[in-house]
């Protein structure tokens, strides 16, 4: 139904991408960039967490629970988070994921693989296994 719109909006992601990326476009440069915006993904998290305050982390052993139906697990396994983002912490937060998408975007435009593809093929097997490819 809205696929042919995300679809366009993917590729024009991607041909922005291809636009920009004049200085980094070695392959060697893009595969650290994608391992140095994945850690800053994680620093800007802890950051909201250690510098901020907005959302606590709270870190324990979680059980399992055996006997119990796949569609309410989601409800009994916790995030072990408390507290919501402020707004500045999310907007920093959705800043480096989607300095994050960049360098993943140019990785694809270097491959010659379609983002898109890729998002409607993860979908397409999460829909087929289900429960069985819970993460
Ligand atoms: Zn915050």
């Amino acid at each position: 139904m809205g696929s042919s719109i995300n679809d366009i909006l993917m590729e024009d992601f991607q041909n922005v991408v291809s636009e920009l990326l004049m200085r980094n476009r070695s392959i060697l440069d893009i595969l650290t960039k994608i391992q140095t915006s994945s850690g800053r993904v994680n620093r800007s998290v802890v950051k909201a967490v250690t510098h901020c305050g907005c959302i606590e982390i709270d870190g324990k052993k979680q059980v399992f629970p055996g006997e119990v139906s796949m569609k309410h697990l989601s409800g009994l396994m916790s995030t072990q988070l408390k507290g919501e983002l402020c707004p500045e912490c999310r907007q920093t937060i959705e800043k480096e994921i989607g300095a994050a998408l960049f360098y993943i975007a140019a990785l694809c435009n270097t491959l010659g693989i379609s983002l898109y593809d890729v998002v409607l093929s993860e979908k397409e097997t999460l829909g087929t296994l289900g429960s069985y490819s819970l993460r």
